[in-house]
């Protein structure tokens, strides 16, 4: 099935011509998966007002931030000269990619 954003580079904004080939950016980011280290003081804490802070935290916070913090993903169609572009920043941090 034709996707028409990749049609259009979502960096540079270049309408991508004839066959010319698309790259699709994937980027996810998550909060650590590890579960957290219980310690002895972790097991003395009273586990209701702990449940309390955090409720009181979240309170006014949007739910759609709060899910973004666990878990986010994009996708982004970039154009041949935005992939080396990136490929050199992602591989060569250190230097100046241009
Ligand atoms: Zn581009």
């Amino acid at each position: 099935m034709a996707n028409p954003e990749k049609h259009t580079c979502n960096w540079c904004g270049r309408v991508l011509v004839g066959k010319e080939l698309a790259f699709l950016l994937k980027i996810e980011m998550m909060a650590d998966p590890s579960p957290p280290e219980i310690t002895k003081e972790d097991l003395k804490k009273s586990w209701v007002d702990e449940i309390e802070a955090l409720a009181k935290a979240m309170e006014g916070m949007d739910p759609r931030e709060a899910e973004d913090e666990v878990y986010e993903s994009y996708s982004f169609w970039l154009c041949g000269a935005c992939r080396i572009r990136l490929h050199k920043r992602l591989k060569y941090p250190f230097f100046s990619a241009d």
